[in-house]
């Protein structure tokens, strides 16, 4: 049988030390390993790579400390607008979300483009309509409030500014999730979904939904869940970008993820990092800042839940 894997991730940045409290970092830490466990338990009984993956965000999805789905930040319209995409390394089909409001778990709204439609990414209004047409609960405001957020959006909402979760100067941190995965077949697949900004306008998208860019997987490769300054990560294609180290120049996993996170990305300007796994069972989870919210769990008796370096 194939090595079994999972990674999953919440987000990266300036996770100063001093802000975070035990019982904060015992929250985190908790609602980490329960996505990891759910989605580990589905690879355990025979299930699928995108069933994991979807499993596990659902989890950090429905968790408020991150910023995806419950607990996305505020845009300058004090709304949320959220973004989601998942892939399958085996098949190559895709499905993406941008710009929906009220769904509660963006990330299966993204798997039903790709098995329910013949597209591979819906937008806004559109999107909303085919979230409408399947039925999907259409949750109000209160239910993604989080005080945190509000308090985010509150310093910045009368300014021009835009911020990636939480501010540079306190507790600048990414706090999009994702998943990636390796089932008993050697399939993989990744997902990613997210807020955005803090008081983003003018309908702007990140890396997040973005196939190729903030998510991506192919079995000959690897499955690739990014986290970081999404306008870099778009303009540095990051998940392709391991994914064509590895097939043209033959790269393992972790060095082309390494070489992407810690040099490429770099030099034009991005922070962040990405989590990562292969047909084999491998796993990378690199980063270039202080800190990545992340965990993994592997058959072969890997088990981590990390945040700081
Ligand atoms: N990459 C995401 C974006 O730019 C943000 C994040 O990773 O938290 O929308």
């Amino acid at each position: 049988m194939n090595t079994l894997s999972i990674a999953i991730h919440g987000g990266a940045g300036t996770l100063v030390k001093g802000m975070m409290t035990p019982e904060l970092e015992a929250r985190y830490k908790n609602d980490l390993k329960l996505a990891l466990d759910k989605g580990y338990a589905i690879l355990e009984a025979g299930g699928t790579a995108i069933d994991a993956v979807e499993v596990a965000v659902k989890v950090l999805e429905d968790s408020p400390l991150f910023n995806a789905g419950k607990g996305s930040v505020f845009t300058a319209t004090e709304s949320h607008e959220m973004d989601a995409s998942i892939m399958d390394g085996n098949t190559l089909n895709a499905g993406a979300v941008s710009l929906i409001t009220g769904i509660k778990n963006p990330i299966s709204l993204a798997r039903d483009v790709m098995e329910k439609s013949e597209h591979v990414f819906l937008a806004g209004e559109g999107a909303m309509q085919f979230a409408k047409e399947l039925d999907y609960t259409i949750e109000n405001d209160t239910y993604f409030y989080d005080d945190f957020r509000h308090q985010q959006w509150l310093e910045i909402k009368d300014t021009d500014r835009f911020q990636l979760d939480h501010a540079k100067k306190k507790d600048s941190k990414f706090g999009t999730v994702g998943a990636v995965a390796c089932d008993q077949d050697g399939n993989i697949a990744a997902a990613t979904s997210t807020g955005g900004m803090t008081n983003k306008k003018w309908g702007r998208v990140g890396d997040s939904p973005m196939i190729g860019a903030g998510n991506y997987a192919n079995n000959k490769t690897c499955a690739i869940s990014c986290t970081g300054s999404g306008e870099f990560f778009i303009r540095g294609v990051v998940a392709y970008d391991v994914s064509c180290l590895m097939e043209h120049k033959n790269m393992s996993l972790k060095a082309a993820s390494e070489e992407v996170i810690h040099k490429r990305i770099l030099e034009i300007g991005g922070d962040g990092g990405l989590i990562a796994v292969d047909a084999n069972g491998n796993v990378a989870m690199p980063f270039n800042t202080e800190g990545m919210y992340r965990a993994s769990k592997t058959s072969a008796g890997v088990e981590e839940v990390s945040i700081y370096k």
